[in-house]
């Protein structure tokens, strides 16, 4: 047995063996008591005995000498004995009661131990003296006068029988006292089987107590052991300490300290397993910058979810998140912003979601959202969408990159489940992934549900795109100019719109395909068209010695992307226009990206003469503090900001702030969506502006704008 398992044993058995240990010590001490009492007993039965035997035995040899006497001295008083035989009957009687004597005074102390009273037994002595003295007298006279010897052998006889009367009653006494010695033995000797019970009786309580004082304190520390012992084997939580154990740490036996010491070591060893388990599982489940749970975590869950919500016939609802523009702010900014942005996102949707959905992180730009529970059918759709409506808000909030502030935007698509009711997570993904793809398409607030429809949409688009492509190739797409004129009614300068014209369908409006080219690098195609018509077309007009400007629409996307100088700039250089008379319309969407870089692309074309115009402005949610920084000459204000005049208050006050700031900064300002006149007659007291909406024209072919230049 190794030397811990025995220890351990040894703790366990201890209180046991105090027990049987006491107790076979008292066993061994009183048996050992009572034996010794009984042979003490039995020594003094025997001595008894043997002075009983002695005085038997003196008594015999005192009658048979007496016996040989009497006959010699009959025989003698007939004058049958002579003198030397006198003599020698003489000397012979003398050596033998010389001899009873001695034994009888050696018999005296033992008679004394033995209870017979020292006076009886002097007047037993005496008596005995008495008779050896007429005996000596009778045998010395026998051979001078027998009849004398005859006498005294009388008297000797009648001193013999008291004598003999006296040995009988000290031998009757002495056998009683023995008879009383073996009974009083006896009852000693159970008398201390008495004791010795009780002794054992009490020694066995007592080391019974102490048992089990020890054993108390013992299983106390040996309790707390086993109750923390069996939180450690309970499957579901481990705790994260173990107090009791740990307080046995300083226990005073050593046999505890070692066991705590070993348990705690083996809580150690099961909380490294579980932190390396989770870890594993964190990699596993969990995107590595946000922490939120990944992909296929989320798939897992919404398998659980879908059992669930089949079985209760509730629904749930899966949202996809796209961020607008990350690509913009990881080339602008840096990876490590996009990534900061990315982090702050999957807080700030945590934070404002966390009890109503599982946010998590699918990759990319995307965000996964999977609400549970949204009630039943009925309630689906509106509860889905009043989340997204939520979740749009969360985003007008700027978010704090290290060197500024950026407000984005995302798009959301969401898939409610179950829809058949045998569907899998992925099919509701798919959902989810093909709303969101229709909803890049809407202008504002961009969420939409799922519905099989989309799919035909999704396929159309698809379609439409395609068609798009072979559009451009077949030169299918029409330059359309609007006006722009000066208060006085004197057109300046031409904004180009772009139209599509099918065979089939006819004239589609941009509405219709631009935000759907946007969602692909299509748009960089649509937008390099209408340059180089634009261009074509200003270069008509300069040829033809106009004034006229003409501005371009130019797309976020494309503005973005690092061959945006040279894309403007081979058109340009290529049609050989003055490049003084063309004007690049950007949105505020471009500032979310680093804005030195926008301000070096917009510097090195305005080298080149390119002026360029903030289109929309005011609906994005830039702020007017970088107006300062950027190579701008216009300004255009939103059609949004006009339709609420001449009557809204708050869009007045709106036009007349955001006039002033571009008066202040000698901005161009061009005044969008002008319709009426009330409007412009509100608008002149303002200012000098120059004015594009449908009260002065609509856009029209830009073939014939030249033909009137
Ligand atoms: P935008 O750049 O803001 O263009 C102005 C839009 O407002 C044009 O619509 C124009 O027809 C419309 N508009 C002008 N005055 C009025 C008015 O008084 N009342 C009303 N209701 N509307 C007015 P359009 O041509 O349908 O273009 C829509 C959008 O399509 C444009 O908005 C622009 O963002 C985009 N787009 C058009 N052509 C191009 C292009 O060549 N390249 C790019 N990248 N985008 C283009
Ligand atoms: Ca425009
Ligand atoms: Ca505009």
């Amino acid at each position: 047995m190794n030397r811990p398992v025995f220890t351990t044993l040894f703790l366990f058995l201890f209180p046991a063996l105090l027990v049987a240990g006491v107790v076979a010590g008292l066993n061994f001490v009183s048996l050992q008591y009572v034996s010794e009492q009984q042979s003490q007993g039995a020594k003094i039965i025997q001595r008894g005995l043997h002075v009983l035997d002695a005085a038997i035995t003196q008594m015999v040899q005192v009658g048979l000498l007496h016996d040989t006497v009497s006959r010699q001295l009959l025989g003698a008083s007939a004058g049958d004995i002579d003198e030397p035989t006198a003599y020698l009957l003489h000397v012979k009687v003398v050596d033998q009661l010389a001899l009873i004597e001695q034994q009888s005074k050696a018999l005296y102390p033992e008679m004394i131990d033995a209870g017979l009273s020292g006076e009886q037994l002097q007047v037993w002595f005496a008596q005995f003296s008495k008779y050896r003295q007429l005996v000596l007298m009778a045998t010395d006279i026998v051979a001078i006068d027998p009849r004398v010897a005859g006498r005294y052998i009388n008297q000797a006889q009648t001193v013999f029988f008291d004598f003999s009367a006296q040995t009988f009653s000290l031998t009757s006494q002495l056998s009683d006292l023995l008879e009383n010695r073996v009974v009083s033995s006896q009852n000693n000797i159970q008398h201390q089987f008495h004791n010795t019970y009780w002794v054992l009786a009490l020694g066995i309580i007592i080391a019974l107590l102490v048992a089990f004082f020890v054993s108390r304190y013992l299983s106390g520390q040996l309790h707390a052991l086993l109750v923390e012992m069996r939180l450690l084997a309970a499957q579901n939580t481990l705790p994260a300490t173990l107090p009791k154990v740990e307080a046995l740490k300083e226990s005073s036996s050593f046999e505890i300290r070692r066991l705590a010491s070993s348990m705690l070591s083996f809580h150690q060893a099961m909380k490294d397993r579980d932190m390396q388990q989770a870890r594993a599982y964190q990699l596993a489940f969990h995107d590595h910058l946000t922490g939120l749970p990944n992909r296929a975590r989320l798939l897992q869950v919404t398998d659980e979810v879908l059992i669930e919500r089949f079985q209760d016939g509730d629904r749930g609802g899966v949202i996809k998140l796209n961020i607008n523009c990350l690509k913009v702010i990881n080339d602008g900014l840096g990876y490590d912003q996009g990534n900061q942005l990315l982090v702050q996102v999957g807080e700030r949707l945590s934070r404002a979601i966390s009890n109503k959905a599982i946010v998590a992180r699918s990759g990319g730009d995307e965000f996964v959202l999977l609400v549970q529970n949204i009630g039943s059918e009925a309630e689906a759709d509106d509860d889905l969408t009043a989340m997204m409506r939520h979740i749009h808000r969360l985003f007008d909030v700027p978010f704090q990159l290290k060197e500024q502030n950026v407000f984005i935007t995302v798009v959301l698509g969401a898939a409610i489940f179950p829809m058949h009711g045998h569907e899998e997570s992925e099919e509701t993904f798919t959902h989810a992934m093909i709303a969101l793809h229709a909803a890049k398409a809407l202008n504002t607030e961009q969420s939409l549900i799922y519905h099989p429809d989309l799919e035909d949409a999704a396929r159309s688009r698809v379609r439409i795109e395609s068609e798009l492509r072979q559009a451009i190739a077949n030169n299918h797409l029409v330059l359309y100019f609007q006006p722009q004129v000066t208060a006085a009614g004197e057109m300046i300068s031409v904004e180009t719109l772009v139209r599509w014209r099918d065979p089939e369908k006819g004239l589609i409006p941009p509405g219709l395909f631009i935000p759907m080219a946007e969602q692909s690098d299509l748009i960089i195609e649509v937008d390099r068209w209408v340059l180089t018509e634009a261009c074509r077309a200003l270069k008509q007009l300069q040829d033809a010695g106009s004034l006229l400007h003409v501005s371009v629409n130019i797309s976020g996307k494309h503005f973005a992307k690092d061959f945006f100088i040279t894309s403007v700039m081979d058109i340009v250089s290529a049609s050989g226009v003055n490049p003084n008379g063309l004007m690049l319309e950007v949105t505020e969407g471009i500032f979310i990206a680093d804005l030195t870089a926008v301000v070096t692309k917009m510097e090195q074309l305005r080298k080149q003469g390119i002026r360029f115009s903030i289109d929309d402005f005011g609906t994005g949610y830039s702020s007017l503090q970088y107006l300062k920084r950027l190579p701008i000459q216009e300004l255009k204000i939103d059609k949004s900001f006009i339709d609420g005049l001449p009557s809204d208050l708050e869009d007045i006050a709106l036009v007349k702030t955001i006039v002033g700031i571009a008066q202040n900064l000698e901005l161009l300002i061009v005044i969008e969506g002008v319709e009426t006149l009330a409007q412009v007659e509100l608008l002149n007291t303002m200012g000098d502006f120059v004015m594009q909406g449908y009260y002065y024209a609509k856009p029209q072919p830009a073939e014939e704008i030249i033909q009137k230049v």
